[in-house]
């Protein structure tokens, strides 16, 4: 199994021009490794930008309809888009997403054939009151409900509290929760790990706490240190 290695720009860059400019160096420095790679920009870059594998980093739960601002996975999926991001911490916080929504996202993508990576984590709060177990074991079950096949969904063990703070999660508490997600999926799941990864702490998700792949977030936009991230995952295996 290969590991899967997302770059998430969130909101970024500002401008076509910049999200190529990103994009080349991207695809230039990532040209031979064995490792997958996806990129994640927002919607509207998705169409200008080829040669590497693509992922959005939402969708709605219709295919088509009166629901205004909202893009469908069908149409991800017409686009050529290989990848949709789910659940993500900061649409759970700032967009109103639950388990629930995050369901019905799911099983719409699933049904179009697009492959999900599907985010999980506790937040600093839950992990304090000592409910992280808790909460991974809710989202990830409440997520899948009804999901009968799982092959081609990726989680993605992302600690709300490690996401954009320069605060990574320890090399041990990540094993055990990635340890403790696996319990309620495949044993061939791929498990990501996210949260201010950089490439000095890369290699180690991979090598010492059972990741299979990484997700990206600000360290992505920049090309060369996200080359030195797919660089560190394909020597720690
Ligand atoms: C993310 O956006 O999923 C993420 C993990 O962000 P960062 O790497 O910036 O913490």
């Amino acid at each position: 199994m290969k590991n899967l290695i997302a770059a998430n720009w969130k909101l970024n860059p500002t401008n076509q021009k910049g999200a190529e400019d990103i994009f080349e160096q991207i695809k230039k420095s990532v040209k031979n490794t064995a490792e997958e790679v996806v990129v994640c920009p927002p919607f509207i870059f998705l169409p200008v930008l080829k040669g590497l594998a693509l992922g959005a980093q939402n969708c709605f739960y219709e295919d088509t309809g009166a629901f205004t601002g909202e893009i469908s996975p069908a149409m991800i999926k017409d686009l050529g888009v290989e990848y949709v991001i789910i659940g993500h911490s900061e649409r759970r916080k700032y967009f109103g997403e639950t388990d629930e929504t995050v369901n019905k996202k799911i099983i719409k993508a699933l049904a179009v054939g697009l492959k999900i990576i599907f985010c999980i984590g506790e937040t600093e709060e839950e992990r304090t009151a000592g409910k992280r177990n808790e909460v991974l074991q809710r989202q990830v079950q409440q997520g899948l409900k009804d999901v009968v096949d799982i092959d081609n969904i990726s989680v993605a063990y992302e600690p709300v509290w490690a996401i954009g703070t320069g605060n990574n999660c320890g090399v041990a508490e990540t094993k055990e929760s990635i340890d403790f997600i696996r319990q309620f999926v495949k044993k061939d799941t791929r498990i990501l790990y996210g949260g201010s990864v950089k490439s000095e702490n890369s290699g180690d998700y991979i090598k010492e706490a059972g990741a299979n792949g990484l997700l990206v977030g600000g360290a992505s936009l920049n090309a060369e240190e996200f080359a030195k991230i797919v660089k560190s995952a394909s020597i720690a295996v």
